[in-house]
Formats: structure tokens, C-alpha cells, sequence
């Protein structure tokens, strides 16, 4: 029986294991690098222990120093969290060697899944439908141009140790074929420390649709339904909701039970994500498999009623699940809104620094995951992901207002933030219609970043102006008077701020 866990990752995804491992019980032991001294997860867990310098490579990836702490600590269990070495089956290999329990799934169904490639030869021989393409990894040109004769363009070029949307090339040109042949080899090489790229028909209108799936050891696999994750920056996930509006109840059904079969496949334990992408015509097919719990999970947990994270350390337990698919059902409409420390204008520059101030958003049907708080600084090392807001509503009208509203109520300043461009989205009208593929940012660019003309000197200026106004009007007015008199030009400011369009 697990009795403390230790969570080898940081950020939002450290406190909300931590959180779940507090209500079962467990001790927490939490891991930072030098540059997280002061990260939330340190403070949330029942103690911490320093993993080596900022890099990733030196402490989040470090496995003989998590292994240590490990050690030092008298954790029994290990949970991995997403990104960093949720993914290495030699870490879920050399937990085992030590008597760790690594939540997660075995060193085998990593490495069968892991690689793209296998995952693909694996599929196919289950009978999952897969994106039609190659099924070993291609090395020389000659056989680039030979596969793209066959299959036809467009093609996608993939890493296949890719991840996070790194290491993929879309090909719609004949000409651009060697080139982004090569460049995606130096990519993969240079990202993923393997050359190893295969072709894939590119999926015209696509949508990203995927099942969440619970696996024990004792043979026992169903489907936690699905989510639609075809709002995309750079192949990367931004907002998510479940059910898809895409989903029909037959299709839902058979793509469910492809998505337990895939698990049964590499005999699987644990949670996990089947990857599909589907096209206009609901033709669906497996693009990979995540072998860990995914940034996304949330929306699952609103809309099916359960906590993966406790489940994960359930079936880690060797307990067999005690759900069962008969009694699942959705229950209403969830969305979460990825909040990153980054610039849409420019590109989606990630954007490090100190967080000023914070107003973090509540109130009925809102969830938030986060780690930061004022004064933190935001490090340059890992991913700029500062938050996840999640909102549940009956139907998916009333969560997308509620998303609306508490995406209004969420205030960052010191860092730029997606929020405005997030808002953006909910408002238009492809998103409110459910009627969008994984081309929407592209399809509506025109409607969701910042016109040229609406610099951001002129609103310093504004600000700068109410703020003397403000200044002198504490001077002027008596205490009593306070509330009302000193907020009004900050109101006015933001009313009038629509309508100037500054
Ligand atoms: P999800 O499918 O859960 O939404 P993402 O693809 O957005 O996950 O990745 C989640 C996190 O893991 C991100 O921080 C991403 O950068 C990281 N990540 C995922 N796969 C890899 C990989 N192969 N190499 C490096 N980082 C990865
Ligand atoms: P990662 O490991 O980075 O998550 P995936 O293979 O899951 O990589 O692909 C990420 C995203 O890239 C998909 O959600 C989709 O938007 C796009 N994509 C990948 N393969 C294809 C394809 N064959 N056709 C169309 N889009 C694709
Ligand atoms: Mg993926």
C-alpha cells in the first residue's frame, strides 16, 4: 500500500497530484529544481528536496537524483505527472529495480507506445484504424519521394520520438519535399536525440478527438469518453471541452471501444489517452497513444465524476477498478482554457517574469489549477504554462458563458498572458457553433490577435492618467466617500475602453 508519494515534476500538474494525494491520506514529497526554490508544489508538499540546477536535463530529467530523493525521503511511490519522464520507460524501469512504485504503466507499454512508429505497427496489427502511411522509419530521400508517390500529398513529416507538437513538417509541395525531409531529421535529431522520422497522409480538416482510458492489472479497461482538443497553436493544444461537438452516440461507441482496445493491445495499467484524428466525414484514425496523465485531464474529471489522479494510485495499488463502463455517463459540458505566459501577437513568445498582481477567477462551476502567485517569477527553463481554467456547465452554451465570465474575473499583470485572446475565441462564432477543425487560430487569425493599430502606448497612457486622477483624488475626498468616487475613472476607463478601441 502507497503511503507517500513523490511527485517528480513541477508546476500546476505537482500541486493538483499533491492535492489528491493529501485527500487519500499519503505524505508528499515534492522535487524542485535551483530555479524553483520558491515554486508553489515546494511549498504544498510535506517536504522538498532539491534535484540539481535549472536545467531540465540536471534535475526534472535527472533520474538518478529523483531516485535519491526518493531514497532519502522514504517514498514508496513515484508519480510522474506529464512531460519531463512520464514518458521514459527507463524510468518506470529503474523505479521497479528499486522498489518504487512508479505510477504509471510499465517499462514495456511505454516503449510500445512511446515510439510512434511501434505505436502505429502495434495499432495496426490490433485492428485500430491509423493514419495511412509508413510503418518503419524512413531514412533515405529516394524513399521519401517513393512513399509520397504512393499515399499522395499532403503529407506529414513525424518524429517519431516527437512530442508536445515538436518535430512534425507539414508537406503540401512536391518541392518542399527533401528539403522539410531534412530539416525535420535535424529536428528530430536535435529535439529528441533520434533521427527516426516517418510519413503520414496529412488528414485534410482535421479534428483532434481523443479517449481517456483506465487500465488495471487485472485485465479490466474502459473509456472515460471523449475529448476534442482541435484548438491548436503550433500542433499544441489551447482549449479543450468534452463531449465534442463533432461526437455522434454510434461513433462515440465504436471509437470508445477502439481506444480500449488499443490499451488491451500493450496490456496496459493505469490512465492513459488515445489519440485519434477525424475528418469531416467522421472518418477517424489513431494518431498515438499519451501513456501518462494528460494536460487535459480535467474536463474528464468534471464531466465523468471522477478524480484521475486517485484513480492512477488506486489501480498503482494493484486494486482492481472499481468503476465500470455500464455505469459511466457525461453529465453536462466542461471546457478548459490553457493560460500560458506568452505573447499571441508576437508569434506566442513565451513571455518569463515576475507576476505583479493576480486575481484568480471563482464562483460556481469554475476550476483552477495553477501554481503561480504575486511576486513569483515565472523561469525561462520549462513550459510557460501558468494555469488551466476549467468550466462546467449544463449544457455547452452555459459553460462557454461561464468560461466568458471567468476569463473576464482572471486579471495578470507583469507577464503578457493569452487571456485577451482566449476571450477572443469565445466569442466567435465558428467556436460558438462547435463548428471549427484544428485549422481555427489559422481559418480566424484576422478576428483573434490585436489589430496593428491598437498599440499598447496609448492604454499605458490611459492608465497612466487614471492613475493620477486617482492620486488626486485620495487628496481631495473624505474617507467615507472612498469606494465609490475612487473606482469610478478606473470603471469608466475600462467601459470606455471597448468603445475607443484602445
Ligand atoms: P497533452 O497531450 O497532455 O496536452 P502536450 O502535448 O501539450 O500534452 O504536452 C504536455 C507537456 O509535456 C508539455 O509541457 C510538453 O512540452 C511536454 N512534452 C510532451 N511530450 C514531450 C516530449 N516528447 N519531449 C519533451 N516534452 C514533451
Ligand atoms: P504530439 O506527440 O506532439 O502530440 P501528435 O501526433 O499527437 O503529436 O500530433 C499533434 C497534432 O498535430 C494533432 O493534434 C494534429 O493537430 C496535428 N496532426 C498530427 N498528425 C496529423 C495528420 N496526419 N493530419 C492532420 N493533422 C495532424
Ligand atoms: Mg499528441
Amino acid at each position: 500500500m502507497i503511503k507517500k508519494v513523490l511527485i517528480a515534476n513541477r508546476g500546476e500538474i505537482a500541486v493538483r497530484i499533491i492535492r489528491s494525494c493529501r485527500e487519500l491520506g499519503l505524505a508528499t514529497v515534492g522535487v524542485y529544481s535551483e530555479a524553483d526554490r520558491k515554486a508553489l508544489h515546494v511549498r504544498y508538499a510535506d517536504e522538498a528536496y532539491c534535484i540539481g540546477p535549472a536545467p531540465s536535463r540536471e534535475s526534472y530529467l535527472n533520474i538518478d537524483n529523483i531516485i535519491g530523493a526518493a531514497k532519502k525521503s522514504g517514498a514508496d511511490a513515484i508519480h510522474p505527472g506529464y512531460g519531463f519522464l512520464s514518458e521514459n520507460p527507463k524510468f518506470s524501469q529503474r523505479c521497479k529495480e528499486e522498489g518504487i512504485i512508479f505510477i504509471g504503466p510499465s517499462a514495456e507499454a511505454i516503449s510500445a507506445m512511446g515510439d510512434k512508429i511501434t505505436a502505429r505497427l502495434t495499432m495496426n496489427n490490433a485492428g485500430v484504424p491509423v493514419v495511412p502511411g509508413t510503418m518503419e522509419k524512413i531514412t533515405e530521400e529516394k524513399k521519401a519521394i517513393e512513399v509520397v508517390r504512393e499515399i499522395g500529398l499532403p503529407v506529414m513529416i513525424k518524429a517519431s520520438a516527437g512530442g508536445g507538437g515538436k518535430g512534425m513538417r507539414l508537406v503540401r509541395n512536391a518541392r518542399e519535399l527533401i528539403s522539410s525531409f531534412r530539416t525535420a531529421k535535424s529536428e528530430a535529431l536535435n529535439a529528441f536525440g533520434d533521427d527516426s522520422v516517418y510519413i503520414e497522409k496529412y488528414i485534410e480538416s482535421p479534428h483532434h478527438i481523443e479517449f481517456q482510458i483506465l487500465a488495471d492489472r487485472h485485465g479490466n479497461v474502459i473509456h472515460l469518453f471523449e475529448r476534442e482538443c482541435s484548438i491548436q497553436r503550433r500542433h499544441q493544444k489551447v482549449i479543450e471541452e468534452t463531449p465534442s461537438p463533432l461526437m455522434t452516440p454510434s461513433l462515440r461507441e465504436e471509437m470508445g471501444k477502439f481506444a480500449v482496445a488499443a490499451a488491451k493491445a500493450v496490456n496496459y495499467e493505469g490512465a492513459g489517452t488515445i489519440e485519434f484524428i477525424v475528418n469531416d466525414n467522421l472518418e477517424y484514425f489513431f494518431l498515438e497513444m499519451n501513456t501518462r496523465l494528460q494536460v487535459e485531464h480535467p474536463i474528464t474529471e468534471r464531466v465523468v465524476g471522477v478524480d484521475l489522479v486517485k484513480e492512477q494510485i488506486h489501480i498503482a495499488n494493484g486494486f482492481p477498478l472499481t468503476l465500470k463502463q455500464e455505469d459511466l455517463c457525461q453529465n453536462g459540458h466542461a471546457i478548459q482554457c490553457r493560460i500560458y505566459a506568452e505573447d499571441p501577437d508576437n508569434n506566442f513568445m513565451p513571455q518569463p517574469g515576475i507576476i505583479s498582481q493576480i486575481t484568480v477567477p471563482l464562483g460556481l462551476g469554475v476550476r483552477y489549477d495553477g501554481y503561480v502567485y504575486e511576486g513569483y517569477e515565472i523561469p525561462m527553463y520549462y513550459d510557460p504554462l501558468i494555469s488551466k481554467l476549467i468550466s462546467w456547465g449544463k449544457t455547452r452554451k452555459e459553460s462557454i458563458d461561464r468560461m466568458r465570465r471567468a476569463l473576464y474575473e482572471y486579471k495578470i499583470t507583469g507577464v503578457k498572458t493569452n487571456i485577451k485572446f482566449l476571450e477572443r475565441i469565445m466569442d466567435m462564432e465558428d467556436f460558438l457553433e462547435g463548428k471549427y477543425n484544428t485549422n481555427f487560430i489559422e481559418k480566424n487569425r484576422a478576428n483573434l490577435f490585436t489589430p496593428k493599430h491598437c498599440g499598447t502606448e496609448c492604454e499605458d497612457m490611459a492608465l497612466i492618467a487614471c492613475f493620477i486622477d486617482y492620486l488626486e483624488k485620495l487628496e481631495r475626498i473624505q474617507p467615507q466617500q472612498f469606494t465609490e468616487e475612487l473606482a469610478s475613472t478606473w470603471k469608466d476607463f475600462g467601459r470606455k475602453r471597448s468603445v475607443l478601441r484602445l
